[in-house]
């Protein structure tokens, strides 16, 4: 039977991956999907119903209330929060660290595991999170753990703030980065980790070219 392919790109924030995954999508015609969208429109919408997001109780009785769908629209992809397409809404610093507390909770992660899982039986897919070679897709085709320094990432992620006009000094992105890598490598549930048969890259000295090439030089000799 016809398997779809999948690469599963994890790591921490700021390592780059998304914007990796996308190219690297583009030059196979694979489907990129960036999980983390999906974890940060639940945070959005706790912030948007005055739901504490740090109350596991609160913020899981309100998943009945939630409708998420991935549409990717001229190859980019689209976050609907109930029919509303939050695709910009979801990326300012508030929402980060939202999505970062939802996504510690068991019925959060349980609420998308078969959202992920879906879109991959039915699409060649690069799917970028923390979990996905570890818990979503643990028999994906090639599995890359993408990371950098806390430094490097906070400087890359400071420059993307920045063109979207958010007013944060590097010394907030940089703590915020912190506490991000903290709450999603000590949470029990899924916590960010490499895979055993994972391939770990840093891309702290490497530009971003050059990691694409590097990954899909991989992929070419590994899958295509
Ligand atoms: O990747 P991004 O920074 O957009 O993810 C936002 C948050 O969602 C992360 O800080 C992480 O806590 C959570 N996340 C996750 N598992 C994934 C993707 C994201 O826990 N697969």
């Amino acid at each position: 039977m016809f398997k779809f392919k999948s690469i599963a790109i994890d790591g921490p924030a700021g390592a780059g991956k998304s914007t990796v995954a996308k190219h690297l999508a583009n030059k196979l015609n694979y489907l990129y999907v960036d999980t983390g969208a999906l974890y940060r429109a639940i945070g959005l919408y706790m912030i948007r119903n005055n739901i504490s997001y740090t109350d596991e109780i609160e913020t899981s009785e309100n998943l009945k209330n939630i409708n998420l769908e991935l549409k990717h629209i001229d190859n980019v992809q689209h976050v609907f929060l109930n029919g509303d397409d939050v695709t910009s809404k979801i990326r300012s610093p508030e929402v980060s660290l939202a999505a970062s507390s939802v996504s510690a909770f068991k019925l959060v992660r349980n609420f998308l595991i078969d959202l992920q899982r879906n879109i991959a039986k039915n699409n060649n897919v690069i799917m970028d999170g923390r979990d996905i070679a570890t818990v979503v897709l643990p028999n994906a085709d090639i599995k890359i753990f993408l990371t950098a320094s806390a430094r490097i990432r906070a400087i890359r992620r400071y420059k993307d703030l920045t063109k979207i006009n958010v007013n944060k000094t590097f010394d907030e992105v940089y703590r915020d980065m912190v506490t991000r890598d903290s709450n999603d490598s000590s949470r029990d549930i899924a916590p960010l980790k490499q895979a055993e048969d994972a391939l770990l890259i840093d891309s702290s000295d490497m530009g971003f070219d050059e990691t694409v090439d590097y990954i899909y030089n991989i992929i070419k000799e590994r899958l295509v």
